[in-house]
């Protein structure tokens, strides 16, 4: 067993009942690990308990939201420190339900700065990319695995987990199996990026007339700038949650890329732009079928 298959087994021993259910022997020479999560003081009393490793055996990073801003953020910088110099091998990102950061949009991000008394025009350009917004906490922890396993301050030794915490019952649950995740793929992350573009085209969809014509849709080649195709996402979704009524978070994961239908996946000279237009039309026709 691995630490963090032990990690999982104690935890489902901790909601069983068990308070101080804790790893077996066999793994501990395995700690200390390195943690990245968010800020909200809901986690206090359940980290690291829930994980049942030891507190000095814990190394524990927080932010607001648990986000991870790039690959040489501040953030990478000490989760680098904890494994060269605090000794970690394995990194996990938890992040959890019920996120405020996640549920925050830039909209409303705005009214509350300037509520402060914080004046827009001295706010970055950027703000998604500035404060790392998301749309959903899974997503989020799949970006900050993403992105610490791409960092050049990280080497290939230390294994890097997603996971998610349920702040109500302290249940944790894979994200990301870094055991067995394969190398992310060109293919796998287009896959993922369509997998999103439908779900912020079928909220756009409900919310009514929006033209979603209007957004304006990167000219950019999969393969290539799969990040620029990944910005327009995510401003797409905040347009999207920002008109959005209060609807519940779309919890269902992306699929696995073999899930993903061939086109998707042979169209690596189509342009982005080209493919979710076809998506687009595809939806329409789909529609008018069903009325
Ligand atoms: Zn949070």
């Amino acid at each position: 067993m691995r630490l963090f298959e032990a990690i999982l087994a104690a935890n489902q021993r901790w909601l069983n009942g068990e308070r101080g259910a804790r790893v077996p022997a066999e793994v501990t020479s395995a700690l200390p690990i390195a943690a990245l999560t968010c800020i909200d003081a809901r986690l206090n009393h359940l980290l690291p308990d829930v994980l049942g490793v030891p507190e000095e055996q814990f190394i524990w990073l927080r932010n607001a939201g648990a986000i991870i801003t790039g690959p040489l953020s501040s953030t990478m910088r000490s989760l680098a420190l904890a494994c060269a110099v605090k000794g970690a091998r394995e990194i996990a990102i938890i992040g959890h339900t019920d996120c405020l950061v996640g549920h925050t949009t830039t909209l409303q991000l705005l009214d509350r700065l300037a509520a402060l008394g914080v004046d827009r025009s001295r706010l970055p350009p950027n703000l998604v990319e500035y404060f790392g917004l998301f749309a959903t906490e899974r997503q989020n922890v799949l970006r900050g695995v993403e992105c610490v396993r791409a960092s050049p301050l990280i080497g290939p030794k230390i294994v890097v987990h997603g996971l998610l915490l349920d702040v109500k019952t302290g249940g944790l649950e894979w994200v990301a199996n870094g055991y067995t995740a394969p190398e992310p793929t060109v293919a796998g992350t287009a896959g993922e990026l369509f997998a999103r573009a439908d779900q912020t085209l079928e909220t756009l969809g409900q919310i009514g007339n929006f033209a979603t014509s209007e957004l304006k849709l990167p000219e950019t080649r999969i393969g290539e700038f799969v990040s620029t195709a990944r910005d327009w996402l995510h401003q797409a979704e905040h347009v999207a949650a920002a008109l959005a009524p209060a609807a519940p978070e779309p919890a269902a994961p992306p699929p696995p890329p073999a899930a993903i239908p061939p086109p998707y996946l042979h169209d690596a000279g189509t342009s982005f732009s080209e493919l979710v237009r076809k998506r687009l039309r595809q939806r329409k026709t789909e529609s008018n079928r069903q009325h």
